[in-house]
Order: structure tokens, then sequence, then C-alpha cells
């Protein structure tokens, strides 16, 4: 099978999946779905989004949206908790991560 998305290498006779950022295996044998594949540390390096869903019984939970490109969001656990701890980390990240694109833009 030829993939157009996914990073897939004969790896000594195993296929091999690649992260398609930093191209570290994160999965074996050659049947991927065709999509832009990250490892856990690049898909937590780009979150577009947070959300919180309420899991009942006073239970939070805070999830990083990340745009995975081809394959649409795809939803990283992050932190689980009372809801005014999870809501001060969601607007902590956010900043956090409107900081970094700042400083991204200004290396450019
Ligand atoms: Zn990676």
């Amino acid at each position: 099978m030829n993939y157009e998305f996914a990073d897939v290498r004969f790896n000594s006779g195993n296929g091999a999946l690649l992260c398609n950022n930093c191209s570290i295996i994160i999965d074996y044998g050659f049947d991927h779905e065709d999509k832009v594949h990250y490892c856990k540390k690049c898909a937590v390096d780009k979150p577009i989004d947070y959300v919180i869903e309420d899991k009942g019984f006073g239970t939070y939970v805070l999830y990083s949206i990340v745009d995975t490109d081809f394959g649409g969001p795809a939803k990283n656990f992050v932190a689980k908790g009372p809801k005014d701890y999870v809501e001060y980390l969601q607007s902590k990240l956010v900043l956090d991560e409107l900081a970094r694109q700042a400083q991204e833009l200004s290396l450019e």
C-alpha cells in the first residue's frame, strides 16, 4: 500500500510508522491509517483548542484538541479534577500557547 500522508517505512523487513514531525517510530507494521501521525510529544506540542468535559460527581476533565491536519482534531487527556482547577489550567495553557506562538512569530 502506498501512503500519501502517513510516513510508513521498511524497517529491516518490518514496517514502521514514523512521526511526521520528528520521525521517531510510533508504531510497527504496514497497515496504518493514511493520515498525518504525530508521536505523543509532538501531538501535545500543537494544541489548537482546549475543552472541558463534565464527568459527573464534581469531576471535570480537560482535553487538548490537536490538529492532526488530515485526520481531524484529536483529543488528548490533560488533567482531571474539580471545575475550578481544570478551568484554571485551561486558561493558563491557552495563555502559554499564545505566548509560545508570539515568540515563534518574533523569531521568524
Ligand atoms: Zn514526534
